[in-house]
Parts: C-alpha cells; sequence; structure tokens
C-alpha cells in the first residue's frame, strides 16, 4: 500500500470523523458521533451540514492537533459546551465555562412560563430578579423577550459573576441587565429590585449525597454550588419561600425550576406562604420543570381574557 496515500486518506474528514466516534465511545461518551461532529465544526468553525458538505476536505496539522485536543477533553468526560465554551440557550449564543452551570433546554421552559405570565398579567415593564444566575442565560432570555423589563441577576459567587458579565455585555443588554453578587435577597436590598415583579430563580437543587452519582459531566465539571440544594436538594427552595412574599410587588410572582419529584413539594411551600395560582409546566421530556406562583391581587387581566 501507498503509505503517502493511506495518510492523506486516513486525514479525510470524514475518516477523522469515524476514527473520533469510534474513540469517544471507548471512554464511555454516549452522544459520541454527535460530539465528535460538534467539536470538529467548532474547530473549522463551520456549521455541522459542512463537514457532511466537505467530506473529503483534508486536514492540516494546525486543524488536526486543536481537535485531538477538543477529543482528549471530551473523552475525560468534559462536558462539549465546556470544551467549545459556547452553549445556545433560547436561541441565543452564550459564553461558558467551569465557573457556570451550563444552561439546559429543560430551562426554556422556566423562562417561557415567566414570560406567559408576565403576558397574562399585562405587564410589559417588569422589575425581575433572576437569583443564581450564573451564566445570565435565564435572565438575559427574559430580557431578550421582554424589552420593557429591568432584570437583575445575582449570584453568590463572583466568578460566576463574571461570566453572566460577558454574556450581557455580548448580548448587548447592557442596559437592561445588571448584575449584583451576594446570597439570595442580601444583593437586593437597598436598591430598586427590593420590590420585584418576578423573582425566578433556578437554584441548586441536588440532594448533596446525588451528586457523586450523577454523570461525570456533571459531578467532575460543572460547580457544586450551583447543583448542591442541601440534605433533600430543598434548602434554597425553603428560604426562597420564606422570603419572597415580602419582597413581591401587588402584581409580583415567582417562578423556580424545580428537579424531578421535587414539584408538590414546592408548590406546597409557596401556597403556605400565601401564594395563589401555583402552576407547574412539564418540560420537553414530560418532567415537572417550573413552579409559578402570585402574589394574592395579581391577576390583572388574566380573568378577563
Ligand atoms: N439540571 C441540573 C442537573 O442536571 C441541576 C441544576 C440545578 O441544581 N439547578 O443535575
Amino acid at each position: 500500500m501507498n503509505t503517502a496515500a493511506t495518510t492523506l486518506q486516513t486525514r479525510r474528514l470524514i475518516d477523522i470523523l469515524r476514527r473520533s466516534t469510534a474513540f469517544l465511545t471507548k471512554n464511555g461518551v454516549e452522544s459520541a458521533r454527535l460530539d465528535a461532529e460538534v467539536l470538529l465544526a467548532n474547530v473549522l468553525d463551520m456549521d455541522r451540514i459542512q463537514l457532511y458538505v466537505q467530506h473529503d476536505r483534508p486536514l492540516i496539522r494546525d486543524e488536526l492537533e486543536r481537535y485531538r485536543d477538543a477529543l482528549k477533553r471530551r473523552a475525560r468526560r468534559m462536558p462539549v459546551a465546556y470544551v467549545t465554551g459556547r452553549k445556545e440557550f433560547m436561541s441565543l449564543d452564550f459564553v461558558v465555562d467551569e465557573r457556570v452551570l451550563i444552561p439546559r433546554p429543560d430551562t426554556e421552559v422556566l423562562v417561557e412560563a415567566v414570560c406567559s405570565r408576565l403576558a397574562a398579567l399585562a405587564i410589559d415593564d417588569p422589575i425581575v430578579v433572576d437569583m443564581g444566575a450564573g451564566s445570565g442565560a435565564i435572565a438575559c432570555a427574559i430580557s431578550r423577550e421582554v424589552p420593557g423589563a429591568r432584570v437583575l441577576a445575582t449570584d453568590i459567587s463572583g466568578d460566576a459573576l463574571e461570566v453572566t458579565a460577558s454574556n450581557v455585555a455580548r448580548l448587548g443588554l447592557s442596559g437592561r441587565v445588571f448584575l449584583a453578587q451576594g446570597d439570595l435577597f442580601q444583593p437586593t436590598v437597598g436598591t430598586e429590585f427590593e420590590h420585584m415583579d418576578v423573582l425566578v430563580s433556578n437554584p441548586p437543587y441536588v440532594p448533596s449525597r446525588d451528586i457523586p452519582s450523577l454523570a461525570p459531566e456533571i459531578s467532575r465539571y460543572e460547580p457544586r454550588l450551583a447543583l448542591d440544594g442541601g440534605p433533600d436538594g430543598l434548602d434554597f427552595y425553603r428560604r426562597i419561600a420564606e422570603g419572597v412574599s415580602g419582597r413581591l410587588t401587588g402584581r409580583g410572582f415567582v417562578a423556580l425550576e424545580v428537579g424531578d419529584g421535587q414539584a408538590a413539594q414546592v408548590t406546597e411551600m409557596l401556597e403556605q406562604v400565601g401564594l395563589i395560582d401555583v402552576e407547574t409546566t412539564r418540560d420537553y421530556s414530560g418532567a415537572i420543570r417550573a413552579v409559578v406562583g402570585s402574589k394574592p391581587g395579581a391577576r390583572g387581566d388574566a380573568d378577563v381574557l
């Protein structure tokens, strides 16, 4: 066999993809083919479809080296989004790294629940607080959907807020999404966000003892601070429920993402502090993912329409 020809052939994009898929599979990556494609498309700065259009294209040494590096990280089970540094959420492009939780598609239903209750209440200029904003996906997506909103993104982690700040700036939302560091309600005290129309949060909700048994992508790489919800996973819901009713405006509501099986308890917590119209929304896999509850008297036009 002609060695030069073989080398050339094995460097064709399509052959490289095949071998990379096998390599990732061997390392326990479930979505090996997809990940191999996403990472290669990222290195080549092209859309995935172009990999097929250009399947005969050879890779140059520099591209190969960068791709090899990305594959090695993925094989160590680093999530694709940390390898590429990007994650799409609600059709917006977010930068992410190990300082923040990677936005999940399921969280889009939380944003949609907020937007639909705002619409039902005919509120187009809400004061919104996203508690524990991380990447800023929720805060930025709401700001994009509701241009009249003033949004505060808070996080206890200063490291996380640096990522939030990049996303707010990159998405051109600097005059509309503001940042504050601190624990839950604390950073809103004495600011225009002390009383809010919307409190939205995807708090840490994984029971502490469950974290080690999560997929290695999560347990090894995502920030524990963004996952750990205490012994039963419900610590942050208790603290939010305790503080929320005194902080909502007359038309205000709270919208919380919940983990599997937590909806009933969170609903009860919200009802116990006097919130009404408590509704749940299911995510794309059919699990209840969002719980929303309003301050009494916040009905607005909802019953009329
Ligand atoms: N959805 C994350 C998971 O898959 C948890 C996010 C959170 O704790 N808020 O475990």
